[in-house]
């Protein structure tokens, strides 16, 4: 891998518009969700010159809202759709070899109660078909469990209704830095990545569709991009786009809404990962992270714009309630909600299906002006999709006479803060860099967070502050991700930097002075913009923590 030619640096975002505008590229990707990121990596690894332009920050739309699994495809045998258990289950291995200080195994208990959905017999099924179909490894094979053993491994369960159990591993990431992880490698391949620029409206050479019309969201600044080939990855916001180019015909997306709550460890205080049943079909995860435990998700229609995405009262009691009917015991109000967040499915429309049935296969919508939607999808299924989406970018360049793509094995290019040979070598250096923490009187779970944010990145942080460049870790930390990950606001650094916004509320409200003050003085701004970059965080501490809960109806936008 190379070092990016202009880079990722905040304070130097006019080199990258510049680059942006002054060239025609082979490839246009319009989004910075994991699609467009997965396929910035797959188009640049291939030699095409690549643009990519986001609107918020990256990742700022689903895919720093998912339930964060990079999932083994279980959801999709009870569809029945074992061509994409295989598909996921392949993808899963592939993903853990490329990064595993992003994506981590997460042993997962499935409780069987009186009442519920599961048997014991149709669950080892399942589990064993799974298994199977998926390649699981193993050691992270299924385990079929009696009402002693599961009561062992989580004592919080309902014993009375407790009829036996199963364990099987899920691997958990942080969906946001997956994303992050993909932009900054596609960018050392050579792609012109940059978040805030809003694609707003297109340029047509004849009946072709030929570039954008961005604004820069922070200056305001108008940017035209140009492009053999364009794709539209804006994931919930891809009808808006094909609305744009008066191509919004055949199928369309159907936005299904998924809230999320954190507690603090203590007050639900699950010893591992659980996927459980909520006695009307619907299945819940309880999954502890750091000193929290985040549970989720709902599934419920979202008819309005998907900028006004919210959480309501709706999802907050669909989620208490889920806790309070598998662990009767925990009596969870939203006192204890400590952080939250919502997002979007962008899922594709089937007649006559409740939204938590309708297939999760991402599609591709064609136009004869040449612009490429895709839509639909996982996270885990980022790379299969970029591959789908890559052949109809070289059958359209070809068409246009662009420059043919060469052959790329994105399965062998670690992402960002790796390579890693394997997860002893991951562990090895988890344990260095616990050392070095240490030594700076950092606690041990510090260490563990840095590893898994950052990978190989955390050691030249660490180091920095033990060699007093920087006055203490957030400085460094803060800092890198100004000059490396184009961090632009404190949000960004809080949010999909390091889900500090989600994981350590108490950390985002004593950190949050010092975090402006370091943006404030790195990117010179002056009292407005700093006022207004406070307003931001402010509204989105308010909306995490639940001080602006929405009524039932959320208000269209
Ligand atoms: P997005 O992440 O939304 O990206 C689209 C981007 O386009 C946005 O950042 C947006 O700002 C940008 N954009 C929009 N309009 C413009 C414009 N005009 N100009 C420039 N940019 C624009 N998948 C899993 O694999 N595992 C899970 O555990 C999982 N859990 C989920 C739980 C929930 C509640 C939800 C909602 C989804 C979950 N998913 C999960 C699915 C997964 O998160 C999504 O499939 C994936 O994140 C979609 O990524 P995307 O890039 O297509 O869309």
């Amino acid at each position: 891998m190379h070092t990016p030619t202009i880079p990722l640096d905040a304070r130097r975002r006019h080199h990258l518009k510049q680059a942006l505008s002054e060239r025609t590229h082979d490839l246009l990707i319009i989004g910075g969700g994991v699609t467009g990121a997965g396929i910035a990596l797959e188009a640049a690894a291939r030699g095409l010159r690549v643009a990519l332009v986001e609107k918020g920050d990256f990742a700022s739309g689903t895919s720093s809202r998912s339930t964060k699994l990079i999932h083994g495809g279980l959801r999709y045998l009870k569809q029945l759709d074992l061509g994409l258990v295989r598909e996921v289950g392949r993808e899963r291995a592939i993903l853990y070899r490329l990064a595993p200080h992003l994506i981590r195994p997460e042993k997962m208990l499935l409780p069987i109660v009186k009442g519920g959905s599961l048997g014991r017999w149709s669950t080892m099924l399942a589990l064993t078909a799974y298994d199977l179909l998926a390649g699981v490894p193993r050691a992270h094979r299924k385990r079929m469990l009696r009402k002693k053993a599961v009561l062992q491994e989580e004592p919080l369960l309902p014993a009375a209704r407790l009829k036996g159990g199963a364990s099987y591993y899920e691997y958990r990431t942080d969906d946001a830095r997956l994303t992050l992880a993909l932009i900054k490698t596609a960018t050392a391949y050579g792609a012109i990545c940059l978040n805030y620029l809003k694609a707003h409206s297109f340029i047509h050479e004849g009946s072709r569709t030929t570039g954008v019309v961005c604004t820069d969201q922070l200056s305001r600044e108008q940017v035209e991009i140009k492009a053999h080939v364009l794709v539209n990855a804006t994931g919930p916001w891809v009808d808006e786009l094909r609305r744009l180019e008066h191509s919004l015909t055949g199928k369309r997306l159907f936005l299904s809404k998924g809230a999320h709550l954190v507690f603090a460890h203590r007050h639900f205080p699950v010893r591992h990962a659980l996927y459980f049943d909520l006695g009307d079909g619907r299945m819940m995860f309880a999954i502890p992270r750091q000193d929290k435990t985040y549970v989720g998700t709902t599934d419920t229609p979202w008819p309005h714009s998907a900028d006004a995405v919210c959480i309501t009262t709706d999802d907050v009691q669909y989620i208490l309630e889920g806790i309070r009917h598998m662990f009767p015991e925990l009596h969870l109000t939203e006192k204890q909600v400590e952080s939250s967040w919502v997002g979007l499915r962008p899922l594709i429309y089937e007649e006559g299906k409740e939204a938590s049935e309708m297939s999760r296969k991402d599609e591709i919508f064609l136009l004869p002006s040449g612009l490429i939607s895709i839509a639909g999808g996982k996270l885990t299924g980022y790379r299969p999709m970029a591959r789908r989406v890559m052949k109809r970018v070289v059958q359209h360049l070809r068409k246009v006479g662009g420059q043919g793509a060469r052959a790329a094995r994105t399965d062998r290019i670690p992402l960002d803060g790796g390579p890693f040979a394997d997860e002893r070598d991951f562990q090895a250096f988890a344990r260095t860099l616990t050392e070095k923490c240490r030594a700076l009187d950092c606690p041990e779970h510090t260490a563990q967070r840095l590893a898994t944010t950052w990978g190989r990145h955390a050691m030249a942080l660490v180091e920095a502050v033990a060699a007093r460049r920087h006055d203490t870790l957030l400085e460094a930390e803060v800092v890198f991700t100004i000059e490396h990950e184009l961090a632009c606001t404190p949000l960004d650094y809080f949010d999909r930097r390091t889900a500090k916004l989600y994981f350590d509320m108490p950390a985002v409200l004593r950190e949050r002075e010092a975090v402006e003050a370091l943006f404030a003085e790195r990117l010179n701004w002056d009292t407005d913009t700093r006022q207004r970059h406070h307003k931001q965080l402010e509204d989105a501490i308010a909306e995490a923590r639940l001080q602006r809960l929405h009524a039932t109806q959320a208000p269209p936008a």
